[in-house]
């Protein structure tokens, strides 16, 4: 026997016993997504690299070192994507997505790849779901975004839930914010790290996405806050969300220091975070990114949109949900005693299940004992018994696993039969 190979670090799998919590919540997603209007896209899972480093911007984190980035056989650079928004602008754009209506509501629900250092809630492979609504600038549109991200984190999650909300205000204020708080950091640039200390020079809104403690606390001391920057057109559009949220009955409040960890957001920025998570406490973000479509080579166009992490929302659920899930049970066990009985066996396994029950056949020719020990292990509401009695009179023995009753029912009879022993709910 040759080697074990194991799975690689930072990935996980999903085993059969959660699959079914996975598909539930999958289904909760789409029907909400759906009710309020945004259609599913699907992109691939990579693209060129220029992509996402003109998308997310040069000096961030996922840019800068968690990409899955390889030269393909023709010399071209591709890279895994690290996050959904810019390929589904991409998509967009170049399917002229804009051709029929002036707004778009898009959602996508797909894995991403990121070379982050693995821990509770942060894999290298995980899934978001999330959307873009693509074509309002209005507050209504930003509200609609966070409605539906509250909306949907609060299906799963009842207490704890909170959205922080910031603005930071359109690009052409950034300018005079960004050299400001480039002059408040400058006299303390020797205190912080390498990156930190690159950061300052070439994007210094990026100091806010720092893990770094002590950057935090230079950050709460020294730096000027956006919000105190931006235009009055920026901070109508940001009272006009909080007006919203208030109306919806939406709880938030104002985080000066959210700016997040990516590039392209213009204005509206927010998080939906759960007491649940500790550290990775963030559910879901977000934000509008008015730039992004005409920087990726598009019609000047705004956008909002937010993405969800699918684990971190199976993980505050996980405990209720088992509760309330089981995977589907097993209808009939069919129980296979002589050759002669293999072949009919086959037929009525499909003539069962294209009436609709779960079935299972013996595959592995064992004992009469250790097939109904399986059929009973298997959790199975009936077994079929096909011996060679059966098979010479054209019936099969029906057992009800629950009172251990076996009623004889003819082959051609069977699954009708069964709607009688087992009436659908
Ligand atoms: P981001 O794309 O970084 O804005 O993240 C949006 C959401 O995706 C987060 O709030 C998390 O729920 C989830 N997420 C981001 N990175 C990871 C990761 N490495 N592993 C698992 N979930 C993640």
């Amino acid at each position: 026997m040759g080697d074990r190979v194991n799975r690689v670090r930072g990935v996980r799998d999903i085993l059969p016993e959660e699959t079914h919590l996975w598909r539930f919540v999958e289904w909760i997603v789409h029907a909400v997504m759906s009710t309020y209007g945004y259609q599913e896209i699907r992109t691939p899972v990579f693209e060129l690299t220029e992509l996402f480093e003109r998308g997310i911007g040069l000096e961030t984190d996922i840019v800068n070192k968690e990409m899955y980035t390889f030269t393909d056989k023709g010399g071209k650079s591709l890279t895994l994507r690290p996050e959904l928004t810019a390929p589904v602008i991409r998509a967009y754009i170049q399917n002229h997505l804009d051709r029929d209506t002036p707004i778009t509501r898009l959602y996508y629900m797909d894995s991403l790849y990121r070379q982050e250092r693995p821990q509770k809630g942060r894999l290298r492979q995980f899934s978001q779901f999330g959307v873009e609504a693509i074509g309002s600038p209005h507050a209504e549109q930003d509200v609609e975004v966070i409605a539906l991200a509250y909306d949907l984190c609060s299906l799963f999650e009842s207490q704890g839930l909170s959205v922080r909300l910031n603005t930071i205000g359109s690009p052409e204020v950034r300018g005079d914010y960004l050299q400001r708080l480039r002059k408040a950091f400058e006299p303390y640039a020797g205190e912080l790290g390498e990156l930190d200390q690159q950061r300052v020079k070439n994007n210094p809104l990026r100091l806010f996405d720092s893990k770094n403690p002590e950057t935090q606390a230079l950050l709460d001391q020294h730096a000027p806050l956006i919000s105190d920057y931006i235009s009055d057109e920026d901070r109508l559009h940001f009272e006009e969300v909080m007006a919203g949220l208030e109306a919806l009955g939406i709880p938030f409040e104002h985080d000066a220091k959210l700016v997040r960890g990516l590039d392209y957001y213009t204005r509206t920025t927010f998080e939906v975070t759960s007491e649940q998570l500790g550290a990775q406490d963030a559910l879901c973000g977000g934000g509008r990114y008015d730039g992004l479509v005409a920087q990726l080579g598009g019609p000047d166009t705004p956008a909002v949109g937010f993405a969800a992490g699918l684990e971190r929302l199976l993980l505050v659920a996980e405990d209720r949900l088992k509760e309330k899930l089981s995977p589907r049970q097993l209808d009939v066990y069919l129980v296979v005693l002589t050759d002669e009985a293999r072949i009919p066996a086959l037929s009525c396994a499909q003539q069962l299940r294209t009436a609709g029950y779960t079935v299972v056949l013996e595959t592995l020719r064992r004992s009469a004992r250790s097939q109904l020990r399986e059929a009973n292990r298997s959790g199975a509401r009936a077994a079929v018994i096909l011996g060679e009695e059966e098979v010479k009179k054209e019936i099969c023995t029906v057992k009800r696993m629950d009172t251990g009753e076996q009623v004889e029912v003819p082959l051609t009879q069977l699954a009708d039969r069964f709607d009688d022993i087992f009436p659908k709910d």
